[in-house]
């Protein structure tokens, strides 16, 4: 096969996953460049648990599309490798690799994701200080292994607080953008630590709850009145320890305007997503533009959604910005299908 029918993966999440087999479905070959050791982006890598909205094992659903692009001869795959160097240009690039191996290909699509928000960088909600606060990825490790504990001392929790939107809607952290899916993942997470803990009652501390389009029902108001879990709507202050070691979410309810102080035993950072903390050196990479979030800019909003500011590179999933796992898997079908049928355009023309 020629360059031309070649198209390059960088990055194998669910979308980069998508674009792939895309391609190849269409007769074409598809390249992986992936810099993980494993296939499958944040859902394996963070050990996500069950997803939503489908209810499935992370591990069985995006372990699903893993196969289907390593059982198909037309993709191969590169792990532990990132792209350091691109010559040429649309229709006839040529890839350096970290391992020091070489990709010709007539396209580029960028599959590089985000990096979840480090709640180190919100010390005031307890993170890195008390052993019983989390992050949701923990949280869901935790539901994985089918125990609700405190690390502390390995005791079952009689009160678990989830914080939404922490390193999300932050502007004194410069994180203005919503994370999108937080809202619904947290929501479904308290309903999961119930089943596993039914002696445990949940809090969700929120500012607004966004469990978009058909997630309305099927989580917010299914985790408040099948599973009981209470929603906070406040502005939290800090997280600290009282004497008799259990944590105190302090805070302003901001429906009644009163200062509220709830002693828990777990506390759960819903955490957001932020741009690949790689992005700048993608963008010198692949000669890209960001947007000014620092998430990867596209070509044009309706006619090339999921063009990049360079011609013959295209990008799609979060690596465009915060997005669920649905998008991310339309935006790489998307994805490889444009960059086949212009690729096929221009061969056409050299014909
Ligand atoms: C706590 C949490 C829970 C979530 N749960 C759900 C859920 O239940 N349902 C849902 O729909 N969404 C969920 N999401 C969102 C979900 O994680 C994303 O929609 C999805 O991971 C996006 O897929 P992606 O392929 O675009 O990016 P990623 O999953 O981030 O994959 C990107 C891949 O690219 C690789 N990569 C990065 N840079 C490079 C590079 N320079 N070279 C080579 N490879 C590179 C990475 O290693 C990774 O494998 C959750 C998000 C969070 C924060
Ligand atoms: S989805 Fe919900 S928790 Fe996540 S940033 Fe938006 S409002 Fe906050």
């Amino acid at each position: 096969m020629s360059a031309q029918d070649t198209v390059l993966v960088v990055g194998a999440g669910p979308a980069g996953l998508s674009a792939a087999a895309t391609i190849a479905s269409m007769g074409k070959k598809a390249v992986i460049v992936e810099r993980e050791d494993i296939l499958g982006g944040a859902p394996i890598i963070s050990g996500y648990a069950k997803l939503v909205p489908s209810g499935e094992w992370a591990k069985d659903a995006i372990g699903r599309m893993v196969s289907r692009v390593e059982g198909d001869g037309n993709v191969s795959i590169h792990k532990s490798a990132k792209v350091t160097q691109v010559a040429g240009e649309a229709g006839n690039f040529t890839a350096t690799l970290s391992n020091g191996d070489k990709v010709e290909a007539g396209a580029i699509i960028l599959g590089t994701g985000f990096t979840h928000f480090d709640s180190i960088n919100k010390p005031e909600w307890g993170f890195g200080t008390y052993e019983d606060v989390l992050t949701t990825t923990q949280m869901e490790q935790m539901v994985t292994a089918g125990q609700i504990r405190c690390p502390s001392d390995g005791r079952v929790p009689e009160r678990v607080a989830i914080l939404l939107c922490v390193g999300s809607r932050d502007r004194q952290i410069g994180r203005e953008w919503c994370s999108k899916i937080c809202c619904t993942v947290s929501t479904n997470l308290a309903m999961e630590i119930k089943e596993i803990s039914p002696s445990t009652d949940v809090f969700i501390y929120y500012m607004d709850i966004r469990t978009f389009g058909l997630y309305e029902d099927k989580f917010y108001w299914k985790s408040q009145e099948e599973y009981k879990t209470k929603f906070v709507k406040a502005r939290i202050a800090e997280v600290t320890m009282s004497p008799d070691g259990r944590l105190l979410v302090k805070g302003e309810d901001t429906l009644v305007k009163r200062p509220i102080v709830i002693p828990m035993d777990l506390v759960v950072h819903a955490i957001g997503m932020d741009p690949n903390t790689l992005n700048p050196e993608i963008a010198k990479t692949f000669g890209i533009g960001l947007e000014k979030h620092g998430f990867i800019d596209r070509a044009e909003q309706y006619t090339n959604s999921q063009g990049t500011t360079r011609k013959g590179i295209y990008v799609c999933g979060a690596a465009t910005g915060p997005e669920d796992i649905d998008t991310s898997i339309a935006q790489g079908q998307s994805a490889g299908a444009r960059a086949v049928a212009d690729l096929y355009g221009q061969q056409k023309i050299a014909s």
